[in-house]
């Protein structure tokens, strides 16, 4: 088969094409294992920050991508879930121990022995993926392949952060930052909590427009001052500033939710611009959301069936998967990448 491989962390730049094409053995599955002829593999920020090194791959090479549709082709002589020609998707989490304290809660998104889907083990940058039957997700009918895939983690981890707020209806919700989380979030804000108002920080007028249409009530930039404080706020950038910032814009008894898998630059002169009067006082509070688990993802998928969420797609060709990197990095598209395999 071939693969697209990560050989080593880098710097990503329009000079460097980390990603090299290869041909792959692909292994026999054993036990629960099924076998993936993938369609679609979305590109996500999280593939930035392993190809440079900020949440490097456990080895070498890797094959990146964790958001990931296709077809079942074979199955280990254990699997009971799926049958040759089943459609599913694989989200971040590739597996967890299934014993330990926070697996038996379902709280496998905690677990110390959590495997991320193209960190730890191999993902759908290829054109086949193995993965246990209890990581793949039956993907309703309503969505194309490609539609499919940017719900599977900007969709799954909006919602599992959504939940971590703690927000009601009628309640404010501020999201800082406005990507393919952002938009797919403030989608389900407005059908989950009718009455709420949705107030947006964005980097650049053209996602604060697109912030507006579909429904927040202001749009700006971080240092502008909305016309509300919100009750929660989600940060979904990759930077540093935002959450300082955000604990500004909270009212009394806040909670900011960072949705981020790293930060880029915690430099000590941002740290210190944190003033425990302006920014924590008044029980406001900070919670980070780490990882998803297999119930965010199963819930989320029917919960966009629903709604239904269909999220603003930009489609490439497998090969031209660093193109699609690049351009995530450098360039300010609305809407989710998703590499498409050429048949
Ligand atoms: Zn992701
Ligand atoms: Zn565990």
């Amino acid at each position: 088969m071939r693969a697209l491989i990560l050989k080593k962390v880098c710097d990503l730049d329009y000079e460097n094409s980390p990603l090299e094409m290869v041909e792959y053995s692909l292994p026999e599955p054993e036990s629960n294992e099924i076998v993936i002829r993938v369609s679609c593999c979305g590109v996500c920020h999280t593939e930035l920050d392993e190809i440079e090194g900020r949440t490097p791959p456990s080895e070498f090479p890797m094959i990146l991508g964790h958001q990931v549709v296709g077809f079942v082709t074979d199955l280990g002589p254990s699997v009971s879930n799926f049958r040759v020609g089943s459609r599913v998707g694989v989200a971040w989490i590739f597996s967890s121990c299934g014993k330990c304290e926070y697996c038996i809660k379902g709280m496998e998104n905690l677990c110390p022995e959590f495997k991320g889907t193209g960190r730890d083990a191999r993902g759908g940058y290829a054109e086949y993926m193995i993965v246990h039957e209890k990581f793949a997700y039956v993907i309703p009918g309503i969505f194309s392949d490609a539609e499919a895939a940017p719900l599977l983690c900007a969709g799954a981890i909006g919602y599992r952060s959504l939940q971590l707020t703690n927000l009601t209806n009628g309640q404010t919700l501020g999201l800082s930052g406005f990507g393919a989380s952002g938009h797919l979030v403030l989608k389900m804000t407005r059908y989950l909590y009718g009455d709420s108002k949705i107030i947006v920080f964005a980097r650049n007028k053209h996602e604060q427009d697109f912030a507006k249409n579909l429904g927040a009530v202001w749009a700006g930039e971080i240092d502008d001052t909305p016309p509300y404080k919100a009750d929660a706020i989600i940060d979904t950038t990759p930077v540093w500033n935002t959450i300082v910032k955000s604990l500004g814009h909270l009212k009394a008894g806040g909670r900011l939710v960072i949705n981020a898998i790293r930060k880029e630059s915690a430099d000590k002169n941002k740290l210190l611009d944190l003033s425990y009067h302006d920014h924590l006082w008044m029980e406001r509070e900070i919670k980070s959301v780490a990882n998803i688990t297999r119930h965010d993802v199963e819930e989320f998928l029917q919960l966009a069936a629903k709604i239904p969420i269909k999220p603003e797609i930009e489609i490439y060709p497998f090969a031209q998967a660093n193109q699609a990197l690049h351009d995530l990095k450098h360039k300010h598209v609305q809407g989710a990448k998703v590499l498409v395999m050429d048949s």
